[in-house]
């Protein structure tokens, strides 16, 4: 689409190149804007050659005194072309070239204060929301983030004075939402007159939207994209019609030296000539590629669709679609199976160069961490993200094509003679048997032993403001429990739980009470509510005869023989289950999710629900960094049923659990939660992209009570609701900052992370010593950890009143100084645990011959064939045990090492 420039706009702020009419007659026309991207012409700054090519003016410095232009950070021509050419097709009066996009942003946040609001989106480009963290832990700049694809949740934030700058970008990336910079612009400017509005234009170029059109103060591009086009070079631009702001814009730039070097003046110039051409090819191109694959049945998020929300607004605030899109495919092993199989496309990030790239904002951001999927909400896991370049448009659907049919994600139907797409499930499935010939590898199901985990978890932030509406962050800790199914040949049924009361108890099948049991089919999922007649009869008769003095064990053993009963009515399989666990039991570490989670994953691959996933083929040599580090992702599916059973145990545990623990045992890394009521929905979505995080975990052994706790914040909110409100809207910032600083981790390095974590650590602690939840032992460990030499942040995590605490130990804490910390808290009485936080989720141990690292000697669960074993006695009910023994014999700190030591673990 040929974009046409509003002539008022730009004909009232800069000297246009556009001749004046020669005649009444036949007058001129103002010039295109894609003639204007191509003439770079300054009136009043003719080359004394007549060269071209806008020179490179490459000196620090210029002789004379009172010239235009004495020292190159204040002014150097080179760069006034360029900021000259820049407004000129912004309809700017003004333009400013720095170094980077994040420069820009730098530069304009400098026009706040400490005391002034900001409102942002709450979907913004990462690094956006790093430097807004920057500015509002060390500049007391307020930031409020919102939804501002709705223009209405925007309204409520803006204040009249202290509202001072309103911070938008439209379409987002990588969903390409949409927000109404007109309106938005207009509404703040009836309320806040004095606030200002800035826009972050680099998804568009000011060939496609220019927001000083509609009411923007303050427009910024990282240039590295589509105004430079060839990804060799980083720039910022800043372009706005005020005087004033101008003004203050150029003190900075002057003052903190971030200005653009000649160089690079010049190759952004040379750049934005051909932007236009590249644009409209781009963005033919996107049309195409966003067309075939919509046509192909997947849900594809671009603006030229027809369907995309907020589309109508796009269309009016802006000139094109763009030349981003992305695609969901419903599966994220197959999305990775397309990303893999393209040639033309190039695996990279960033957008805005004339080659095409393609990538997966989940696994890349995840490329060097342990891979934190989940089945929630926000940013699809299985998200695939096309950045449209200048190739030729059939060879870059030929080559997505190829990667389609490739992945198994469209296939030729004889019926049709066409490709028409794959059920994802089928896809993968498909894939698997043909590429492995091993569709049934755990087909006898019953027949061989099953080593599963499931961390626990902690409470990171948000803890007692949640139960009050506000945003709580939960995170895995990498201190697990483990669970194993060893088969028997004598028709018993036995469970061993050696970390809980050292429980052991074993059941004949038949004599369990089936009968209490609704049979359910073997699709069929579990009704919302308990089975009581089962509870009942489980109660009555195989734990009739246990003590109420074990009452942990007892509940496990209950949770185990209702699942088992429910899910293996068929198979009435004859096993032993033994459990570990590596954290302490009952600390309020989520203990009760991951033993729920390994009984249920257990008896899932023993009744056949879930199966593992296949070895995935190798990874090609152009796309390595998809190989997640040798690690298979367990299928999505099969962590949702866990997770669905898991949730069930925890009824049965707990009554009413939220959900919370059993997703994270699930599905590892950390997820937001929200209690419904307080005027939402509730609920919880998974942070992707972080990687894990060292934390030393405290337990002060000191007995909580949970309950008062709670009531006692309760009352206090209702004696003091000013001072408990302000404090509870501290907390939700805290946990909408480390939301957004977790999941760009991977982007903005650990140093950055650590730093931001670690003040939030000490600010959430505060908080939750005001609400009056911690406790003499808490406080002891926090200045144990805070004492120098060890300078750590430390916070309680859950109830509080004793408890647990959790410590945050950056990278390069050294051993030496680790072993004094712990014996020092050893020393006051306390327990403390090293682990790490938001890794992995629930784990099976592979049962393919080529992850075993077992010696021969020591089989791998899955082969019958009977180890050298005590087990292997004659009179042994156990029939092809091979780790079993070990397993129940280790010592909780030895375990977690021998059990990664045995072979690879899949895990979700
Ligand atoms: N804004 C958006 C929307 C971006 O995508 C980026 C970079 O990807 C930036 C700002 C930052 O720009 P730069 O990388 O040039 O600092």
């Amino acid at each position: 689409m040929a974009p046409t420039i509003d002539t008022k706009a730009t004909a009232v702020h800069h000297d246009l190149p556009t001749p004046d009419p020669e005649t009444p007659i036949r007058p001129r026309q103002p010039y295109k804007l894609s003639t204007l991207c191509v003439a770079v012409e300054n009136p009043s700054m003719k080359d004394q050659y007549g060269s071209s090519s806008v020179p490179i003016y490459q000196s620090a410095t210029f002789k004379g005194v009172g010239n235009e232009y004495d020292y190159s950070r204040s002014g150097n021509p080179t760069r006034s072309h360029l900021e000259h050419h820049i407004a000129k097709i912004s309809s700017a009066a003004r333009a400013f070239a720095v170094s980077s996009g994040m420069a820009a942003l730098d530069v304009i946040l400098r026009l706040l204060r400490p005391g002034d609001e900001i409102i942002a989106g709450d979907d913004l480009y990462g690094g956006t929301n790093r430097l807004l963290t920057f500015i509002r832990t060390h500049v007391g700049v307020t930031v409020h983030h919102v939804d501002t694809t709705n223009p209405n949740a925007v309204i409520p934030f803006i204040h009249p004075t202290k509202t001072a700058m309103v911070l938008l970008e439209s379409p987002t990336n990588p969903l390409l939402k949409i927000a109404d910079l007109a309106l938005i612009s207009k509404e703040v400017k009836e309320r806040a007159p004095n606030a200002i509005v800035v826009v972050d234009n680099t998804m568009m170029s000011p060939y496609l939207q220019r927001p000083l059109e509609h009411g923007a103060d303050i427009v910024y591009d990282s240039a590295t994209k589509y105004l430079s086009g060839h990804h060799d070079l980083m720039a910022g631009m800043i372009t706005c019609n005020r005087d004033d702001l101008a003004k203050q814009i150029a003190f900075t730039i002057n003052s903190v030296g971030n200005a653009l070097t000649p160089i690079d003046c010049f190759l952004l110039l040379r750049g934005v000539k051909t932007m236009a051409v590249r644009m409209d090819r781009q963005q033919s191109t996107s049309q195409l590629v966003a067309t075939y694959l919509y046509s192909l049945g997947f849900k594809v998020h671009y603006p030229g669709l027809p369907d995309h929300p907020g589309r109508e607004i796009h269309q009016r605030i802006s000139d094109g679609d763009g030349a981003v899109l992305s695609f969901e495919t419903g599966d994220k092993e197959l999305s990775e199976k397309i990303v893999g199989s393209t040639r033309l496309w190039g695996i990279s990030v960033s957008f805005g160069c004339v080659n095409s790239l393609i990538s997966m904002p989940c696994v890349m951001s995840h490329a060097s961490i342990d891979p934190a999927t989940r089945a929630a909400r926000g940013l699809p896991e299985d998200l695939i993200r096309l950045c449209v370049g200048i190739e030729d448009s059939s060879d870059l659907l030929d080559d997505l094509e190829h990667a389609l049919i490739d992945a198994g994600a469209i296939a030729l139907s004889a019926q049709q003679n066409k490709y028409i797409r794959v059920p994802p499930a089928h896809a993968v499935l498909n894939k698997a048997v043909e590429q492995l010939a091993i569709g049934g590898s755990n087909s006898k199901g019953v027949d061989q032993e099953w080593f599963v985990s499931a961390p626990g978890k902690v409470i990171l932030f948000g803890e007692h403001a949640v139960v009050h509406g506000v945003t709580a962050i939960a995170a895995s800790v990498d201190l697990r429990c483990y669970g194993l199914t060893t088969p028997r040949n004598d028709g018993k049924l036995s469970a061993r739980f050696i970390d809980i009361d050292n429980f052991q108890a074993e059941w004949d099948i038949e004599s369990l009470p089936w009968d209490a049991s609704a049979p359910l089919g073997q699709t069929e999922r579990h009704p919302e509510d308990l089975d009581l007649q089962l509870i009942e009869a489980i109660q009555a008769g195989p734990l009739g005869e246990l003590g109420s003095d074990k009452s942990q064990a007892r509940n496990a053993a209950l949770a185990f023989l209702y699942m088992y009963i429910k899910l293996m009515n068929t198979h009435r399989a004859s096993v032993h289950f033994a459990v570990r666990a590596t954290l302490p039991v009952g600390a309020g570490l989520g203990s009760s999710a991951s033993f729920s989670t390994c009984a249920a994953t257990a008896l899932l691959l023993l009744s056949q629900r879930i199966t593992i996933p296949s070895i995935p083929p190798p990874i090609s040599a152009d796309h390595p960094h998809l190989s997640h580090h040798g690690r298979h992702a367990l299928e999505r599916h099969n962590a949702e049923e866990a997770n669905r059973w898991a949730f069930t145990a925890e009824k049965i545990l707990h009554g009413n659990p939220s959900g919370v623990d059993n997703s994270v045992a699930v599905f590892g890394g950390a997820l937001t939660y929200n209690r419904p009521g307080f005027g939402k929905t509730g609920g919880m979505e998974s942070i992707q992209g972080f990687g894990s995080l060292r934390f030393l975990l405290t337990n002060s052994k000191v007995p909580r009570d949970t309950k008062k706790l709670v009531a006692g914040v309760g009352l206090m909110k209702q004696e003091q609701p000013e001072v408990v409100g302000s404090i509870l809207k501290a907390i939700e910032n805290i946990s909408a900052q480390a939301k957004r600083s977790l999941a760009d981790s991977s982007e903005f390095g650990r140093d950055s992370l650590l730093r931001d974590l670690s003040a939030m650590i000490v600010e959430n602690h505060k908080h939750l010593v005001s609400l009056g939840v911690s406790h003499p032992s808490l406080e002891m460990i926090k200045e144990t950890t805070a004492a120098p030499p060890y300078n750590l942040s430390t916070k309680l995590t859950g109830a509080g009143g004793g408890g647990c605490a959790v410590t945050l130990i950056p990278d390069d804490f050294s051993e030496a100084m680790m072993k004094d910390l712990l014996s020092e808290l050893v020393e006051c009485g306390f327990d403390p645990y090293l682990t790490s936080v938001g890794g992995s989720g629930m784990g099976i141990l592979s049962p393919y011959p080529e992850h075993s690292n077992m010696s021969s000697k020591v089989l791998l669960p899955g082969q019958v064939t009977p180890p050298e074993t005590p087990d292997e006695a004659a009179d042994s009910p156990y029939a092809g045990a091979s780790i079993r023994s070990l397993f129940e014999t280790k010592s909780s700190s030895e375990l977690t090492v021998w059990a990664r030591s045995l072979g690879k673990w899949l895990y979700v």
